[in-house]
């Protein structure tokens, strides 16, 4: 059981869901350098499941910053605070963009941490959504769709 994995079949679904976007900081597979990589939620390692309500798609890089972590100190509340789950939350409630679309703001402790966490404005991913607003490709216009 814990060593299941992701099938073909739930790597396709996990992206079309996704509408082919991180789900964390909304870049888009069709201009990434690096394929994307389906994540568990709940990391494995705690007990999560390679089940559709636990699995989303993610890019490289937030990928990587997530890791295995769940939680951060949210430092304007100092409470331990749960990252976005993009099966459980709205992006919308927990991020914005800025003014010209190039940074991901952190609407609640919980998009706080995980704007901190998973570095959801790293410098590359900020210079392409630059270049892709200027092209009318950024942000992604179709938003998640609802369950
Ligand atoms: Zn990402």
């Amino acid at each position: 059981m814990s060593e299941q994995r992701v099938t073909a079949q739930q790597k396709k679904a996990v992206a079309q869901r996704a509408n082919q976007c991180c789900e964390y900081c909304r870049s888009q597979l069709r201009f990434a350098m690096q394929p994307f990589s389906i994540e568990h939620i709940i990391p494995k390692s705690q007990g999560g499941e390679t089940s559709l309500d636990n699995l989303a798609l993610s890019c490289q890089g937030c990928n990587n910053h997530k890791y295995n972590k769940t939680e951060e100190i949210d430092k304007i509340s100092g409470n331990i605070v749960l990252f976005y789950h993009p099966r459980q939350h709205k992006w919308q409630e927990h991020f914005a963009w800025n003014n010209d679309f190039t940074l991901v703001i952190g609407l609640t402790p919980t998009g706080r941490v995980t704007v901190e966490v998973l570095q959801l404005n790293r410098d590359g991913v900020v210079n392409l959504r630059r270049v892709l607003y200027s092209i009318g490709e950024h942000p992604p216009s179709d938003v998640l769709k609802d369950e």
